[in-house]
């Protein structure tokens, strides 16, 4: 059987453009490489409580997600955190927010020539303590050391981020999982599970997509999975070297989420400069990578989550479980004090080195990479369209983009279909 369109992947992007195809007449299946849908975005759920792993917060300029939240059953609660809460890093310097709008400067001025991200800090920051803290804020939020990445790219990236508000302003209500299964719903039958692609070879019609057990044929693919998933593919044809070089381009990021649940919210009087202040977030100048936020809903639990990224979250992953653990609270006990080992539960997720979710948040455009290899990759190749959060026209990087992106995808392959 030849269906009208093939997705792979049946993450975020995959399952919305699954949706949008539901509603018109076509024959599509989504193949899989893992047993479940979600992708990035997976809820561990226990009887009294729930962690999210992968995703968990949006704003209200994400209108998709906002939708799809409340689609699934859900409402929108807000991030417990108020105006006057400080960000601090781990030397409990209450000026670290003033010294993080330096970021903002940074990008202005970028000339025609790509340079390293790093060289960045040290050409507009003077600095060198904030050069460091910069550095580590972007390990974190990039998932990779800042010497590898092109800033060219990251600045394109920032303007497409359409919001003025932070991105940790809400979550939903309930489990995302709930998200996940919602989107699920309007592909049931039409999803394959654990079955990777492995290859992708042009037919007479269109394309034959090969996993290792299996072979299908479509006339149109939309390859909604990491770029750097994307470029491990084979593609028999080959693709035109535009194509090949941009899916090149990107190197997947490292991440190591934790959160932590606490009887008391002991961090929001806490004290700093001899002044009492409540804590948002801790930014590590030392080790590079590591940010700890105050992830509690409003009316909820007592939340701490802490993000590890790039090279310490590299490091990190290759240690026992109770290692990682102890390291983490150890960390947070510098800044919090002892108060900080007397946790009610945790839960830990390990997103480094995978095929197919990729190792962090999302993937970024390397030094000598193609600066606008997302842009390249938006528009299709004959009917072969590359979709996924990092390629996303708008929100690229956060669950939002993943959304759009399957959306305009499915709909850019409908176009191609009946023109
Ligand atoms: C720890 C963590 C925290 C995050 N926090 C936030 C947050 O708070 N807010 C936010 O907006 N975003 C957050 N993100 C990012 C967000 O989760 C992603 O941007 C989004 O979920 C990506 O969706 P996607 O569909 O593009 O890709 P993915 O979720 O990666 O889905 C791709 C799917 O394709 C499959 N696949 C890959 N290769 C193949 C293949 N060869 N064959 C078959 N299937 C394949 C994969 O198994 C996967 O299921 C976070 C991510 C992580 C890891």
């Amino acid at each position: 059987m030849e269906y009208d369109v093939i997705i792979i992947g049946a993450g975020l992007a995959g399952l919305s453009a699954g949706k949008v195809l539901n509603e018109e007449d076509v024959s599509y299946k989504i193949i899989e490489a893992n047993a479940r849908p979600g992708g990035k975005v997976y809820s561990r759920e226990y009887t009294d409580r729930y962690f999210e792993l992968g995703g968990q917060f949006i704003n209200q300029d994400m209108t998709e997600m906002t939708r799809l939240v409340m689609d699934a059953g859900m409402e929108i609660h807000e991030t417990d955190v108020t105006e006057d809460a400080v960000i601090i890093d781990e030397r409990k310097n209450t000026d670290v927010e003033t010294i993080l709008e330096a970021e903002e400067k940074l990008f202005k001025g970028l000339g025609e020539r790509d340079i390293r991200l790093s060289r960045l800090y040290e050409k507009n920051i003077t600095d060198p303590y904030h050069r460091k803290l910069i550095s580590s804020q972007h390990s974190e939020v990039l998932n990779i050391n800042p010497e590898l990445i092109s800033s060219k790219a990251i600045a394109e990236m920032m303007k497409r981020y359409l919001s003025s508000k932070s991105d940790t302003t809400h979550q939903a209500s309930g489990p995302l999982n709930n998200v996940v299964s919602y989107l699920e719903s309007f592909s049931k039958d039409k999803i394959i599970y654990g079955q990777p692609v492995a290859e992708i070879g042009e037919s007479k019609n269109g394309y034959i997509i090969r996993t290792l057990t299996n072979e299908y044929q479509s006339k149109s693919v939309i390859l909604a999975i990491p770029p750097t998933a994307a470029s491990r593919i084979n593609y028999t044809t080959g693709l035109p070297e535009k194509i090949e070089n941009a899916l090149k381009s990107f190197k997947d990021g490292a991440v190591i989420k934790i959160t932590w649940v606490f009887e008391e919210a002991f961090w929001r009087s806490f004290s700093v400069q001899d002044e009492v202040h409540r804590l948002k977030e801790v930014i590590y100048s030392e080790p590079e990578g590591i940010n700890v936020s105050d992830s509690s809903k409003a009316g909820d639990e007592n939340r701490l989550t802490m993000f590890i990224g790039g090279d310490t979250a590299i490091k990190l992953a290759e240690r026992t479980l109770d290692e990682r653990l102890e390291y983490a609270v150890s960390l947070l006990t510098v800044v919090l004090g002892e108060k900080a080992r007397y946790y009610i539960d945790r839960e830990e997720s390990v997103w480094v080195n995978d095929p197919y979710y990729g190792g962090g948040y999302s993937a970024s455009v390397l030094f000598e990479g193609v600066h606008n290899a997302a842009e390249i990759l938006r528009n299709p190749y004959k009917k072969l369209l590359f979709s996924g959060s990092e390629l996303s026209s708008d929100f690229p990087k956060f669950m939002e983009g993943a959304v759009r992106s399957g959306k305009h995808a499915a709909n850019k392959a409908l176009e191609l279909l009946f023109k």
